[in-house]
């Protein structure tokens, strides 16, 4: 099936659950397939302390992702597949093959290309209701160790790493402030038994440094349009995700980038599909299914 002028079958782009599930797959189809990643193997897998949708008995997510990069190393020592470290910001479909442009300006060539790249953290200047200079710092809520959380922490935005974190520490009993926009009240239904969340409806939030420089001025106006302002010893990001796509992919209105818009040589696989459905084996789902409908394709082609 290998075509020798390409540098692969089938290029992967992103080795989280979905693009490691499509590397397995297509590697099973006999296609020739390399694997471009920017971080780490496993994605945000990486980021999950506490993991129970998933079989095959995995109670964390750097446990099932260090099984993930084993699996990669497996298929790269039978010659099956190549890991490239590197980022990629654009793909092209031409109707004999695809272009991948990585970062450092090198491209790459196979017949077809998924792409799943999922989300990226969004940040305080992603959002239209918090104000707060660019070098601000408001670490990730799923990387705090709650001896790092004090009773005056404040959380932004209500996402669901905030049910993740209070499953993985499920002994601390520090209450954690959270600053919710209405957007985002039906996700914080999931925590709503658990009385460590101190919900603070607001509608906008202007958050600085006192003259000291200890700590963070937390100023709010809640939904009645009413200004209070707490005094916090921690700011902790929880704003939610934007898809990770890249130049040359088409985006919906919602910026995530459904698989049936693309070049039919451009596969979309987990997150980035959509803003639904984002869990680990709905991606690896899709990664697989994508592999599978190049294989038909190409078969179809060649029948
Ligand atoms: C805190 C947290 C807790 C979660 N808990 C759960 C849970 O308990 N159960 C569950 O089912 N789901 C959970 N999820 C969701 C789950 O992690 C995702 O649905 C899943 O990881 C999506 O897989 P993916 O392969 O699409 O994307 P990702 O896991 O995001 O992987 C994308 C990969 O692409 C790489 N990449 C991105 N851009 C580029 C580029 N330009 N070039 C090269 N590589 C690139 C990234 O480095 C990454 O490795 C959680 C998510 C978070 C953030």
């Amino acid at each position: 099936m290998s075509t020798p002028s390409l540098d692969a079958d089938v290029l992967v782009i992103g080795a989280g659950p979905a693009g490691v599930a499509a590397a397995l797959m297509a590697t099973s189809l006999n296609m020739k397939v390399l694997v471009v990643e920017a971080d780490s193997v496993g994605g945000k897998l990486q980021t999950i302390g506490a993991l129970e949708n998933v079989s095959g008995n995995w109670t964390t997510g750097p446990q099932l992702a260090e099984a993930l990069a084993t699996d990669l190393s497996r298929l790269e020592q039978a010659g099956r597949c190549s890991l490239v470290r590197s980022r990629a910001v654009g793909v092209k479909g031409h109707s004999d093959q695809v272009e991948v442009l990585l970062a450092d300006t090198h491209v790459l060539t196979a017949q077809a290309v998924v792409v799943s790249t999922g989300v990226a953290a969004m940040t305080p200047s992603d959002t239209d209701w918090i104000s707060a200079a660019p070098s601000l710092s408001t670490p990730p809520l799923w990387r705090a160790k709650p001896e790092q959380v004090g009773p005056r922490t404040y959380v932004l935005g209500g996402d669901r790493p905030l049910g993740t974190w209070l499953r993985a520490h499920p002994k601390s009993s520090v209450a954690l402030h959270v600053l919710a926009p209405p957007t985002d009240d039906y996700k914080l239904v999931e925590v709503s038994g658990d009385d460590r969340i101190q919900v603070v409806p607001v509608s906008s939030v202007v958050i600085s440094r006192p003259e000291n420089g200890d700590g963070f001025i937390v100023e709010v106006q809640d939904r009645q349009r009413e200004r209070k302002v707490y005094a916090a010893t921690a700011v902790l990001s929880n704003l939610g995700s934007r898809p990770a796509a890249l130049e040359g992919l088409t985006s919906d209105e919602t910026g995530y980038c459904p698989p049936d818009l693309q070049h039919p040589r451009i596969f979309i696989a987990g997150d980035l599909r959509s803003g639904r459905y984002q869990r680990i084996t709905t991606a690896q789902g899709s990664g697989a299914e994508a592999a599978l409908a190049y294989y038909y394709s190409n078969a179809l082609q060649q029948a």
